[in-house]
């Protein structure tokens, strides 16, 4: 029987995992979860002899059931190839006293290409599945780091255009460089005057607008969504968690019985709920640390279940991570409401509202798993600093953050258990922050001398993903104000 999904605002909606992969959003504007989340059924030594690529089908067999074996291996193997550049695709790197799982060796080098390199085969899949014979947009709001992955992840694949909507002030210099010079007719980038939240807010309207819905469909289009809103994004991160623990005990550094604890430098809160996943699965996870920059809105949360937006908007050096409303957290506080519908509903109608929901001390309860802390800037150009210095080993902002909130996490609870580290992004894509973290006298360079500096300096080679932009045309110049989001994706599409 297959496992289905239902919205998170109307438990009468019940979709199989294509379509749910297929629209993205349910049409009530809730997010698709599945009815139950399935447990592992690899054993852990099986586990430990396999590829990364073995490992994704044990997990996503178990919640993309409507798929057959040759298709989702097939999508398995046309995403986790040679587009990364490292054989285990994600590499676990132990530097003081945290292990890093490095999430960044695909072709965008940040960790969204785990699951935007398979996203676009599982969506044609999908798609051929339901019969649905118009074209697919996908339209995406980026804080920086989804929009250039979508567009390498969907650029050139027939039946599909993509729509990518990034704030125009709010992403480093190569972040831009990267979505700007795509390849691709098939592939359109907008900055706009405004930051992600509004961007995300807009592409969320466009979504839901039913006669927006219609013009597009009289036209032969049908929106979809490549932000981690969509389950076929979520799921596919879910695999890199059990990878990580058969990785920890094949170099015998975890005994089988043994937890361990991950931190999560937390955005749109999908890479930490792909975590609590793979706890649910049976992966032994102990605490799920999430991590904040000074957009500290989840801790405020975790310490007293109140969410509330209403707070300035902060740019700091870990721009992904610059978000007040963390879209998937939705799906979390679905689970601790005890998966009613209608309760969920009025949270976040309250949060469209008012800005802020308040959470009951019972569903509070429910996040014991939970553990929630922010860095400030300059904490986190410190820990970089530190870093290099004692272990040799250049942190990202993104994920300096996170070693930052481990840091407190231990000088708390004194707890020495093993931690996993999520290493979101390579310093190559933040190279400004990181190396002027390091030293100061790096401020007068331009942004690709330090990409050089940063290659002597580290060890580590310049990424493909970075030579490849250093002389690339711009291709994409569109910036507009936020209100006139839909008039540009009509104008692309032509209606
Ligand atoms: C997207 C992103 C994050 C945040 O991940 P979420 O799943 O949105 O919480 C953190 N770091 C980097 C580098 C990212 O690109």
């Amino acid at each position: 029987m297959d496992l289905l999904y239902t919205s998170t605002r109307n438990s009468q909606n019940k979709v199989t995992a294509s379509q749910a992969i297929l629209t993205g959003l349910a049409p009530d504007g809730g997010l698709y979860v599945p009815e139950r989340i399935p447990k592992l059924t690899v054993s852990k030594e099986a586990l430990m002899n396999m590829t990364y690529q073995e490992t994704a089908y044990e997990v996503m067999k178990l919640f993309f059931t409507d798929f057959t074996e040759a298709e989702l291996k097939n999508c398995i193997q046309n995403a986790y190839d040679s587009k990364f550049d490292v054989k285990e695709i994600v590499p676990v790197k132990k530097a003081g006293d945290a292990y890093y799982l490095e999430l960044f060796h695909g072709p965008t080098i940040a960790f969204k290409d785990m699951a935007l390199s398979i996203l676009p085969h599982l969506m044609i899949c999908s798609a051929k599945k339901n019969q649905a014979e118009k074209e697919i947009v996908i339209l995406t709001a980026t804080s920086g780091d989804t929009g250039k992955a979508a567009l390498a992840g969907f650029a050139h694949v027939a039946g599909t255009k993509i729509i990518v909507f990034y704030p125009k002030d709010g992403v480093s210099p190569i972040q831009k460089q990267q979505m700007v010079t795509q390849q691709g007719e098939n592939t359109f980038v907008v900055g706009i005057e405004g930051n992600f939240d509004q961007a995300q807010t807009g592409v969320k309207q466009m979504f839901s607008d039913p006669v927006l819905a219609r013009e597009l469909a009289e036209r032969g289009f049908q929106f979809s969504s490549a932000n981690s809103i969509n389950i076929g994004r979520l799921i596919p991160q879910v695999a890199y968690y059990a990878y990580a623990y058969a990785r920890m005990m094949a170099q015998g550094e975890l005994s089988p019985e043994e937890s361990f604890h991950v931190v999560v430098p937390t955005g749109n809160f999908g890479n930490i709920l792909a975590a609590k996943y793979a706890k649910e699965m049976g992966i032994p996870i102990g605490k799920l640390i999430c991590a904040s920059n000074e957009n500290k809105v989840l801790y405020d949360f975790f310490r007293t279940g109140n969410y509330d937006k209403n707070r300035e908007f902060i740019l700091t050096s870990s721009p992904s991570m610059d978000i007040l409303v963390s879209s998937n957290l939705e799906r979390l506080i679905f689970e601790i409401t005890g998966r009613d519908d209608e309760k969920n509903r009025q949270l976040m109608e309250a949060l469209s509202s008012r800005g802020s929901y308040q959470i009951t001390p019972e569903m509070k309860e429910e996040l014991s798993d939970f553990y929630g802390n922010y860095a400030g800037e300059k904490e986190t150009a410190a820990m970089i600093k530190e870093m290099y210095h004692q272990e040799g080993y250049v942190l990202d902002p993104h994920t300096a953050v996170a070693a930052c909130v481990y840091e407190k996490y231990k000088r708390e609870s004194q707890d020495e258990t093993k931690t996993v580290i999520a290493s979101t992004a390579s310093p190559y894509k933040f190279t400004r922050s990181v190396m002027t973290a390091i030293d100061s006298s790096y401020e007068g360079m331009a942004d690709f001398e330090l990409v050089d500096e940063l290659e002597k300096l580290s060890g580590v080679r310049v990424p493909e993903g970075i030579e490849e932009i250093r002389r690339a045309e711009v291709r994409h110049k569109t910036t507009c104000k936020v209100e006139e989001m839909p008039d540009v994706v009509k104008g692309f599409l032509g209606i």
